[in-house]
């Protein structure tokens, strides 16, 4: 397993689902964390609280919105500022909407671009700096089986995440000779908030009875009929972070109960 004592990791979108998990396992590897995201300040701060008591590393919370260039940038800046650096970042944040294209909202597609694809750039492009200068890093974009494939309903969702595959490459060769590794993770379905919220469009959108949603297109995709875990997303995410990954970079991680196998 990588250790990252007396290294940080910013992760965007972790106040819940697959950040939340993947910030608590780089602080179990020893990192100090930057938590960020959207919530009940109560409940942010327990999550705060909890990563710093189960595994004994500091960790703050950056309110950055993601739509936000400056925002981003002060992102990064809280973690070197706290910290004296940010090793690792992870670009995870993400939302999702389900409608048919003539009917999908501009203000949508607009937030779907802002915040799955045009603020993993806005992170990298102010995290790089220091990364460069330190000679190690880093960065880890949550994509998905959408990276690779399309569904119907999901044009901003499916474009944003191709996006970010292209956007991983990019960086990836641009950052090949300083030790920086750029890879994206793309899982399959994994049972979080951000599925559970599009339930409800999909059976408007399908026609179907939630029972059908879940079995019929959810799992449908998944040859193995399971969903993944947030945990098995985040020992993913960690293992890039090992010495034994130095030579993964530009890659796109599939893991997604052979989804795109097919
Ligand atoms: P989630 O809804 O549980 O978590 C999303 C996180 O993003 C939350 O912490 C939320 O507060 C944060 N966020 C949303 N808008 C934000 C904004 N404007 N500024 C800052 N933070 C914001 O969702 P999840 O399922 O854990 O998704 C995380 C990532 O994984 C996303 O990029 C998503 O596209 C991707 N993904 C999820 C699945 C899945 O099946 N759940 C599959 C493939 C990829």
């Amino acid at each position: 397993m990588a250790d990252l004592k007396g290294k940080t990791a910013a992760v965007t979108g972790s106040t819940s689902g697959i950040g939340l998990a993947i910030a608590r396992a780089m602080a179990k590897a020893g990192a100090n964390i930057v938590i960020n995201g959207m919530g009940a300040p109560a409940d942010i701060e327990k999550e705060r609280s909890a990563i710093e008591t189960d595994f004994g590393v500091k960790c703050v919370h950056s309110p950055a919105d993601m739509t936000k260039a400056a925002e981003i940038a002060e992102f990064v800046a809280l973690g070197e500022k706290t910290f004296g650096s940010v090793d690792v970042l992870v670009n995870n944040a993400g939302i999702q909407f389900v409608s048919p294209i003539e009917e999908f909202p501009i203000e949508k597609w607009d937030a779907i671009i802002a915040i799955n694809l045009s603020a993993a750039f806005h992170a990298i492009r102010a995290a790089v700096p220091g990364m460069k200068r330190r000679q190690w890093g880093r960065i880890i974009n949550t994509a998905s089986a959408h990276s690779l494939v399309a569904s119907p309903f999901k044009s901003a969702y499916v474009s944003a995440k191709h996006g970010i595959a292209g956007l991983t490459k990019t960086v990836a060769l641009e950052l090949a000779t300083f030790k920086i590794t750029c890879n994206c993770i793309s899982p399959g379905y994994v049972w979080t908030p951000l599925v559970e919220r599009q339930i409800p469009d999909t059976m408007k959108a399908r026609n179907m009875t939630k029972e059908q949603v879940i079995n019929d297109v959810l799992l449908d995709a998944q040859p193995t009929k399971e969903f993944v875990t947030v945990d098995q997303v985040a020992s993913l995410a960690l293992y890039l972070c090992g010495d034994e990954a130095s030579q993964i970079t530009g890659s796109n991680l599939s893991i997604d109960g052979g989804w795109t196998a097919e």
